[in-house]
């Protein structure tokens, strides 16, 4: 299969030139470590960057806290790489043990203690700080792999994600773009990659952490879940001593997501739905609200995400996140992987973080609402409508025929609005959702954009209202055939 070799190649050029430090890491190292990342965590380097002072007050749930101490201390510094350069199989297999003095041979400059604050009286050039996490220190201007492995190897063997850095030579935001959470999602993959191989870290303000493959369990199994058949997007924030799942997101959380200011986090659609590019957020939050408009023609739909998600979890803890969805699981498109680019791109223009990205066209509609049409019958669904088609009330959606008895039911819509997923031809259960339709919202509904990166405030008073239409339930735990494909399973 055409996909499923293209996406090996993927992970092949996905590999980690990792410090020895990394491999030889005990568990109990790795713990240690951890707990120094999360202390200095969300950065210092946001102080530098928020012009505006006002940022005393850190609310205690936050996990992004600064700790001036450990900014000094000691931290093996990142191979400075070039991203987009091809690594051999070789390289792979073998990482380079042999270099442990890797931090002397570096022709970067080792950044500078602090600038001096009394030189340059009129204009003084900004300098983005020492990027630090996973136990290592990413310096400006550099872009480097770095492994993330969760503390737990259920097969016993050393299999590392890599998470792409690049730290850019001036402040900024860090935005973190991340993808294949469910291992089925391969767009996101593909578009992690053309994002991170064309950023420059000489030019960039800010950082951009990209993480093509969440969750490698389900990567290499062809699968949304873990190897034990839970989905890792319903266990956010996570917990320590809970599930392998539960583990495993929050190692995530706190060594990777804590040091975003931003979060882009990539999905499709599941189970052989497709999904029309769109955004997800909740639109209730000025700070998402901004994020959603600095995609450029990206269609966006409200939801306040379900419990457990990482976007749920990190608007909870004050970084404001979206899903961006483009495209079908198993499956790599074209038009949803250039879409998704093109948005981020823009994004990042938008950010401040790159200029070369022009702006993108004029915001799409925002969705408020949105409602499945179901299959009322078992058989064969053939749609009459393509994704992104304006439909009004009593169109044609599809048919679904029962291939025994022939008998044919239509699905016609119940609303005038636009469909934004939809099943592929397939045979479906009654029941199936098949036509996700969104309906415009009146602007009224929206609350106004507000400023959101690079500020230390958290975003959001979390109220925990888990379902606002009645149609969210909690899937956690159930293996694949055993869930309601309601539309919360169809997100994120
Ligand atoms: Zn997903």
């Amino acid at each position: 299969m055409v996909c499923r070799s293209l996406s090996l190649s993927l992970l092949l050029s996905l590999s980690f030139s990792a410090l020895p430090v990394f491999a030889e890491e005990s568990p109990q190292d790795a713990q240690a470590t951890n707990e120094v990342a999360t202390e200095e965590s969300a950065p210092a380097s946001q102080e530098s960057i928020e012009q505006e002072p006002a940022q005393e007050e850190r609310p205690v749930a936050s996990p992004m806290q600064t700790d001036a101490a450990a900014d000094t201390e000691p931290m093996p510094q990142a191979k400075s790489i070039e991203l987009d350069k091809p690594v051999s199989e070789q390289e792979l297999i073998t990482p380079p043990q042999e270099k442990p003095a890797e931090p002397e041979e570096k022709e970067k400059p080792q950044p500078k203690p602090q600038p001096a604050p009394a030189e340059p009286e009129v204009a003084p050039k900004l300098e983005g700080r020492p990027l630090r996490l996973l136990g290592a220190e990413v310096p400006p201007a550099t872009a480097t792999r770095l492994p993330w492995s969760p503390s737990q190897h259920f097969e016993g063997v050393y299999s590392a994600t890599p998470i792409l850095v690049v730290n850019g030579a001036e402040p900024g935001p860090t935005l973190c773009i991340t993808a294949a959470i469910h291992g089925d999602e391969l767009n996101g993959i593909e578009t992690v990659r053309r994002v991170m191989y064309n950023l420059n870290p000489e030019t960039l303000k800010g950082a951009v952490i990209g993480v093509p493959i969440v969750n490698m369990q389900g990567f290499h199994r062809s699968s949304r879940y873990l190897t034990d058949r839970r989905d890792l997007n319903r266990h956010f924030p996570g917990d320590r001593n809970g599930s392998s799942a539960s583990r495993i997101a929050r190692s995530f959380f706190d060594e990777v997501v804590v040091h975003c200011n931003a979060i882009v986090d990539l999905h499709t659609g599941s189970f052989y739905r497709t999904n029309l590019p769109q955004l997800r957020g909740d639109l209730t939050d000025p700070k998402v609200v901004k994020l959603t408009k600095g995609f450029g023609s990206t269609v966006v739909l409200h939801s306040d995400g379900a419990k457990g998600t990482l976007r749920h979890a990190a608007v909870a803890a004050g970084i404001p996140t979206v899903t961006l969805e483009a495209g079908a699981p198993m499956v790599l498109d074209e038009l949803s992987v250039s879409h998704s680019v093109k948005g981020i791109r823009t994004l990042l223009n938008q950010l401040g973080m790159v200029s070369k990205f022009r702006l993108w066209g004029e915001p799409e509609p925002v969705y408020y609402n949105s409602t499945w049409q179901r299959a009322t019958n078992g058989g064969i669904i053939f749609s009459k409508v393509q994704l992104g088609e304006f439909v009004s009330k009593g169109d044609l959606l599809g048919t679904v025929t029962n291939p025994i008895t022939n008998v044919r039911n239509e699905i016609r819509s119940q609303y005038n609005g636009r469909i934004l997923g939809m099943a592929m031809n397939q045979v479906v259960q009654p029941g199936f959702a098949a036509y996700h339709i969104g309906i415009e919202a009146p602007q009224e509904q929206i609350s106004p954009p507000e400023e959101v990166v690079a500020e230390d405030t958290p975003a959001v008073i979390e109220n925990d209202a888990g379902s606002d239409n009645g149609t969210r339930e909690t899937t956690e735990d159930k293996p694949a055939d055993q869930q309601t494909p309601a539309s919360e399973s169809d997100e994120d």
